[in-house]
């Protein structure tokens, strides 16, 4: 017999939280189609480059130093220079012409090894030796917190530091770029926001107690991020960028910058035979060397459209390539 007095016991279940790296939801931000392509249809293509090797290796070399600094340990510049070396000579030769191409600084990769190992490498050591009230307390710091209820962010921090004098914690983001940003970039960056987020959870302080920089070892050159209230600022724009995942808005952001996106067949015609079903239909046709007419084969109407776009854009472009 069933007693209808007794209520079921409710067991707590916490909500399960889907997880965003700020790397994830930024590319959203760059092309919500791409979003799509990557993050909900699964189709993961990765493609190295000279510039995101050749960051690695700047990124792993001043993890090492900052570590010792941290643990009072003698910094090993002979074992961290052959090390780089060694790395940069796989660089040359994976990518002869890059190695020797001038950047946007007018250097070649060959002139910002030396630059780097030269002078660059002990930028991290003469800065705490000018700021002996500054003290590292993140190397590379991990980090995940509840974002909304909804989502968590995760990820990690290059670089902490707290000023023992008044608190303060500097958070950096080492770049390996050329030359500075421009002003518009650094207003309000959503990176520094999700960090800033990250920090108040991992040492208790407030967001007026949190400063943001990029450090650029390649330029010699600290920049601060702009925005006066970073988070809230921040929040804003994370909080969009959601709200358009939430609705279905996936509409392709057509642009130069298409040029360098692996779901374009035009610049990665690999794609067309390997994975025609993560084609991207609505790429720009303009090219980094080539006339620079921008434009479209097919024009986004919907999500519906999405697969006759890519046959069609499929068969064309396998039509032309025999
Ligand atoms: S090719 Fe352009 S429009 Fe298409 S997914 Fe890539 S960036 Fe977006």
């Amino acid at each position: 017999m069933i007693n209808d007095n007794k209520l079921p016991t409710a067991t707590a279940v916490a909500p399960k939280l889907e997880k965003y790296s700020y790397s994830k939801l930024s590319t959203y931000g760059q092309c919500k189609f791409k979003f799509k392509l990557h993050y909900l249809d699964k189709n993961f293509l990765f493609s190295d480059s000279i510039a995101t090797e050749f960051g690695t290796l700047v990124h792993t070399t001043e993890e090492h130093i900052a570590e010792a600094i941290r643990s009072s340990s003698n910094i090993n510049y002979i074992w961290l220079k052959n090390n780089f070396i060694l790395g940069c000579k796989a660089l040359a030769h994976k990518y002869p012409e890059d190695w020797t191409k001038p950047d946007k600084s007018g250097r070649t990769y060959s002139e910002k090894m030396y630059l780097y190992l030269n002078s660059a490498i002990y930028r991290l050591e003469s800065l705490m030796k000018q700021n002996p009230m500054l003290e590292i307390i993140g190397v590379e710091q991990k980090f995940e917190f509840n974002y909304d209820g909804v989502h968590s962010f995760t990820g990690s921090i290059d670089r902490a530091f707290r000023n023992t004098d008044t608190g303060k914690i500097i958070i950096q983001d080492i770049k390996t770029w050329p030359v500075p940003a421009q002003t518009s970039e650094l207003k309000a960056p959503v990176q520094f926001a999700v960090y800033a987020m990250a920090a108040q959870e991992l040492w208790g302080v407030s967001a007026s107690d949190i400063h943001c920089e990029y450090d650029l070892p390649l330029c010699d050159c600290r920049q601060s991020a702009l925005s006066e209230d970073l988070v809230t600022d921040g929040k804003a724009q994370i909080d969009k960028w959601f709200a358009g995942i939430i609705k279905n808005d996936f509409k392709p952001t057509v642009s130069a910058l298409c040029h360098w996106c692996n779901y374009n067949p035009l610049t990665n015609p690999d794609i067309l035979y390997t994975k025609p079903n993560a084609i991207c239909p609505y790429f720009s046709t303009w090219q980094k060397s080539g006339d620079s007419v921008r434009d479209t084969l097919v024009k986004w109407e919907n999500l519906d459209n999405v697969e006759v776009d890519r046959q069609f854009i499929v068969s064309q472009l396998r039509q032309q390539s025999t």
